[in-house]
């Protein structure tokens, strides 16, 4: 791009009048023809590392996450995600929760939380089975009734419930589960 300007700016100097024009792609124009095949092999040079702020980047990736969700709603219109999205409701205790607790409880009801079983479906991970306990598919549900690890953090009377209902159930039960799932997510990592 530098270079683009500079030379630009010399033809310019030079008292050259510059005109910037739309062309049509593929239509046999040679100097289109030459420039895009220039553009293919500079896409398979070697890419160079441009520094980036922490900033740019994370709003960068905020763009492309926010641009995927609504591509896989859009596109899904009995899915899981649509259905979450059309049943957002005044009396949804998720709003009055901490941001990190809101977050995680987002993410076990949209089933978007990096556990095994869904990270195995992506081929990202060649097992399904549960990190701490190694007998179950380690999901959402595993680690809200099920895991074994997990036994001294579940309050009593806490049992095997609905994911759905317990998700959209009062603050209190939201904070568990939210908890439930941190404490799971460190206890692999600390292993
Ligand atoms: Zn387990």
């Amino acid at each position: 791009m530098d270079g683009i300007l500079s030379s630009m700016e010399k033809l310019r100097q030079a008292d050259v009048r510059i005109i910037c024009q739309w062309i049509p792609s593929h239509v046999g124009i040679h100097g289109n023809e030459v420039a895009d095949e220039l553009a293919n092999a500079g896409r398979l040079q070697p890419q160079p590392i441009v520094p980036a702020t922490l900033a740019h980047v994370s709003s960068l990736l905020r763009g492309e996450t926010a641009k995927r969700w609504r591509a896989a709603i859009e596109g899904n219109d009995d899915s899981r995600l649509a259905k979450l999205y059309e049943a957002r409701r005044a009396d949804d205790y998720r709003d009055h929760l901490p941001r990190g607790d809101a977050v995680q409880v987002f993410r076990m009801r949209v089933n978007h939380v990096l556990l095994l079983a869904s990270m195995s479906k992506r081929g990202w991970s060649q097992s399904a089975s549960c990190r701490l306990c190694g007998n179950r598919v380690e999901d959402v549900d595993h680690v809200l009734f099920d895991c074994p690890a997990l036994e001294d953090c579940r309050s009593p009377g806490w049992g095997c419930q609905d994911r759905s209902q317990v998700l959209w159930a009062e603050r209190s039960v939201l904070v568990e589960a939210a908890m439930l799932l941190r404490v799971f997510l460190r206890k692999t990592k600390e292993r």
